[in-house]
This record gives structure tokens, C-alpha cells and sequence, in this order.
């Protein structure tokens, strides 16, 4: 049989970070069975619905290329994909389960349910329905549905057996069924649980494979015992380790963003995110890092994803950015720039198109090796745009270099005005630059430093830049002559 898997998520905000990683694991899992991979969104919780929130999520993962083979934009032949669209289909396997004596009616106010919880919790018992409508007779239950009390089904848990399952992570896990609460499978406004809901859906869509968070291994019990009262054939579960934030504290919007659209907006690149993520929870047994999602979908193992927690942290996944950034080829890098600066700054974006295409690529080719982020692009160039408006004598005196007054400053710049002016030099060729610069400095007597910083400080009115000869290579021969002339005017 081929493989299915699916990501089943509840309308109820962001994609975040942790989900992501459960997506990616599907994923990777799907395509290397050529398998497919279901989205289905789970909304019959109509109280933590979200408005917009299935538009966005489905954005999001087209974002990061984990697009499912089927779902409610896509559909193929196992949808409707919103479960508030298959309310018919729970009602009629309900029906089944309750012609089959597998589940019943029950009565019990929501009144009688919390006196009873609150008894059992005064007495520091586990919380658990005391099955009284389980003893109805035929009789009586016929007779309360006449009057049209409102009614649950409820799941008429066997007694006294093993409940098991083997989670392809964790191995065999084995419960009582004394300990398994005969649930709520529909609810008394005619919508299913997500229990019954989720067992009826992916047995239907004829799911293989459940990876999911493991904080739904307490709730598989239930749903291997709904596998066994229909007689249905059970999928495979794999249930994956949680994520934790820095200081291995539950990763929550108060620890920082954990939606995925914010580090796309942050300017992360699906690369890296998928890359980072991936190496989460997952050993791929080598000391190699870095996995293009066709390496990933080669290697990765679910069976070596380990049952220990693993720890999100943003530097790492920043640092992996980085690797991608510098290895990328500078004109599609450039390109990627666009689209992020198209969608969250076009502002921005306006503003430097306006510049020749040459003049933008050389900058980012520079700027390629030291960006962490694709936003660190805005952050670091903003003297290619605009001259600087400030000229800051202290940072052009720097000890070090041997540039202790004002008259030091000056003799630097004017003996870098005449190289730049100098028809030898080749502005258009890095290699030019330097030799004809460390030639003239040579001749003069001085350092190399003794020129170059103060040239710098001029060109871009920085503490921090790129050096002299590449801001000179960038801003070509007039714009450095300006910039340098109009510094030696007002310092
Ligand atoms: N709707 C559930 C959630 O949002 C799905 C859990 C599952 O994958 O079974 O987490």
C-alpha cells in the first residue's frame, strides 16, 4: 500500500515553528515513499476558530515549498478537506458504532459532569466519566431521546484489556483500558470531537503514517480503541519530541516569535529554516550540517528522530542562514531579495530599484559574506542610497593608525582624492584599485591604514562598513571624489 501521511492542523493561528518541524518530518517521510501528503484542517472546535487563519497557513507553507499533494486548495479524491464540511460523514459512522453497541447515548448535564469532577479531583481521582448512562436500559434510552433531552455519544470502552500500539519513535506503549475514560465522540451540537473526528478522517483518506507532536500520545489509546470497535486497520503513529525555546523553556510567543511568518519576515531563507529545523529532533548519524531539502528527503530517517527534547534556538538557525546566503549565487540571491523586499518593505525596495541593476548587485555581492539575514541588507547599506549626513570627526581619528589630529585626516584624503583622480586607476576593477592604492601609499611614505580608514569613514560615515577599496569599487570614481571632496570641506 502506498504511503499517505497528512498535517492536520486547527484553524486556530500562525504555523509555528514546532508544527513546522512536524510538516517538514511528513514531508520528508512522503516524498521519499512517493507517497502523498493530505492537508486537512481540523475546525469543529468552532470556538478557537481564527478568521484567515486556513488562508494563512497555506501560504506559509507554500512559502517554505511544503506543499501538500491534496488539501482544500488542491483537492484530489479524498476530501472535503474542513472537517466542518464532513458533518455528514460523522454522523454516519456514529450511527454505525452505536447500532454496533460500541458506543451510547449519555444523558449527563454539563452540571452532573463538573459535580462529579469536582468529587473526584476533592478526592485526588483521576477525572473520569462514571459510565452511568453506559447501564441504560434500551428502554430508558429510547424513552430520554422521545423526550428530547440533549444527548453525547460516548465511546463504551472494553473492560479489562491491554490498549497498544507501536509509535515508530518511542516503541510499544501499552495502557489498561480501566485507565482510558469512555470519551465523547459527538457532542450534544451534532459536531464530533477531534477524536472521533480524526480517527474517522484518516481511516477514510486512507492515511498510513501519523506523525505528529507527542503530545497526543495520551489521546492514541483512545483512538486505537475507535480503530478496534469500527475494525478498521490501524496507521502507523510516530510521535515526535517537543521543541523547546533557549533555557529549555516552553517555546511561546512570551519567549520570543515562534510563528514561522516571522522569520520570513525577518528574512530567513526557506533554506536555512528547513535546513535548521530538520536537525532538530532528528540525527542524520554524520557530522555534515548542511542538507538541501532534495539531500533531506534522501536521508532523513524517521526512526532516527530521538525521543529527547530538542532546543530552538535563533542564532543557530541564523547561522545556517548565513551559510546559505554566502553560498548563493549573487543574482537569484538578489532575486530572493526582491521578492522578500516586494511583500514586507517596498518602500525600501522603490528606493534602490531606482539605482542602475549593476550598482545593486555589486553591493549585495560585497555585502553576501557578512549578511545573517536578508534584512541585515537594509540595515547595512545605507550610505549606497544616500550620502552621508553627519560627519563625525572622532571616527576618522584612530591612534592606531597614526591619525591623531584633524591635518592627519586631511593629508589621508588628499592623497587618496589624487590616486582616485588618477586616469590609471581602473575603478571598475578591485585589482586596480588596490594596486595602484598600496603603490601611491608606498610612494608617500605612509600606511596603508594611515589612508584607507579615514577614506572609508569618508565613503560611508560609518563606524562600521565595508573597506576603502571595496566602497570605492562600489561607488564608483565620482561619487568617491564627491563624497571625499565635500569631507575635506567641512572638516
Ligand atoms: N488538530 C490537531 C492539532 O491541531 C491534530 C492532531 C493530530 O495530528 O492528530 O494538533
Amino acid at each position: 500500500m502506498s504511503i499517505v501521511t497528512r498535517f492536520a492542523p486547527s484553524p486556530t493561528g500562525y504555523v509555528h515553528i514546532w508544527s513546522l518541524r512536524t510538516v517538514l518530518y511528513n514531508y520528508l517521510f512522503t516524498k521519499q515513499n512517493d507517497g502523498k501528503f493530505l492537508l486537512r484542517i481540523e475546525d469543529t472546535d468552532r470556538s478557537r476558530y481564527v478568521e484567515g487563519s486556513i488562508e494563512n497557513m497555506m501560504n506559509v507553507l507554500a512559502s517554505v515549498w511544503l506543499i501538500a499533494d491534496e488539501g482544500p486548495n488542491n483537492p484530489g479524491a479524498n476530501g472535503p478537506y474542513l472537517q466542518s464540511e464532513r458533518l455528514d460523514i460523522y454522523q454516519k459512522y456514529i450511527k454505525e458504532l452505536i447500532a454496533d453497541d460500541k458506543a451510547y447515548y449519555c444523558f449527563c448535564t454539563s452540571e452532573r459532569l463538573t459535580e462529579l469532577r469536582e468529587e473526584q479531583q476533592s478526592l485526588w481521582l483521576p477525572t473520569k466519566y462514571d459510565k452511568k448512562c453506559r447501564y441504560h436500559s434500551v428502554q430508558e434510552t429510547e424513552d430520554l431521546l422521545k423526550e428530547g433531552k440533549d444527548f453525547t455519544v460516548r465511546l463504551k470502552v472494553p473492560e479489562n484489556i491491554e490498549v497498544s500500539f507501536v509509535d515508530g519513535i518511542r516503541g510499544k506503549i501499552t495502557i489498561p483500558s480501566k485507565d482510558v475514560d469512555d470519551q465523547v465522540l459527538m457532542k450534544t451540537d451534532g459536531f464530533p470531537t477531534y477524536h472521533f473526528a480524526v480517527v474517522v478522517d484518516d481511516h477514510l483518506m486512507w492515511v498510513t503514517d501519523i506523525i505528529r507532536w507527542d503530545e497526543w500520545i495520551p489521546s492514541t489509546p483512545k483512538h486505537v480503541l475507535l480503530y478496534h470497535a469500527f475494525g478498521w486497520e490501524m496507521p502507523r503513529f510516530s510521535h515526535v519530541p517537543p521543541l523547546l525555546g533557549a533555557g529549555w523553556k516552553k517555546l511561546s510567543k512570551r519567549t520570543g516569535d515562534v510563528s514561522v511568518e516571522s522569520f520570513l519576515e525577518k528574512w530567513f531563507l526557506t533554506e536555512a529554516i528547513l535546513n535548521y529545523i530538520a536537525l532538530l529532533g532528528w540525527n542524520p548519524k554524520t557530522t555534515e550540517e548542511y542538507f538541501t531539502i532534495s539531500e533531506l528527503i534522501e536521508r532523513f530517517k524517521l526512526s532516527d528522530v530521538h525521543r529527547a527534547w530538542a532546543v530552538f534556538e535563533e542564532d543557530r538557525m541564523e547561522w545556517f542562514n548565513a551559510h546559505y546566503i554566502k553560498n548563493y549565487n549573487t543574482q537569484k540571491l538578489w532575486d530572493k531579495l526582491e521578492t522578500y523586499l516586494h511583500r514586507y518593505d517596498s518602500t525600501f525596495l522603490n528606493k534602490i530599484l531606482a539605482f542602475p541593476a549593476q550598482y545593486n548587485l555589486k553591493i549585495l555581492a560585497e555585502l553576501q559574506t557578512r549578511l545573517k539575514r536578508l534584512i541585515d541588507f537594509k540595515e547595512l547599506t545605507p550610505f549606497f542610497y544616500d550620502d552621508p549626513t553627519q560627519i563625525d570627526i572622532d571616527l576618522f581619528l584612530n591612534e592606531k593608525m597614526k591619525i591623531e589630529s584633524v591635518e592627519d585626516v586631511k593629508n589621508s584624503l588628499r592623497l587618496a582624492l589624487k590616486v582616485i583622480e588618477n586616469s590609471d586607476i581602473d575603478v571598475t576593477n578591485p585589482e586596480s584599485i588596490k594596486d595602484t592604492f598600496i603603490e601611491k601609499i608606498k610612494e608617500a611614505e605612509m600606511k596603508n591604514g594611515q589612508v584607507l580608514w579615514p577614506v572609508r569613514v569618508a565613503l560611508s560615515g560609518e563606524k562600521f562598513s565595508p573597506g576603502a577599496l571595496e566602497l570605492i569599487y562600489i561607488l564608483g570614481r565620482e561619487k568617491s571624489i564627491e563624497r571625499i571632496q565635500k569631507t575635506l570641506k567641512v572638516i
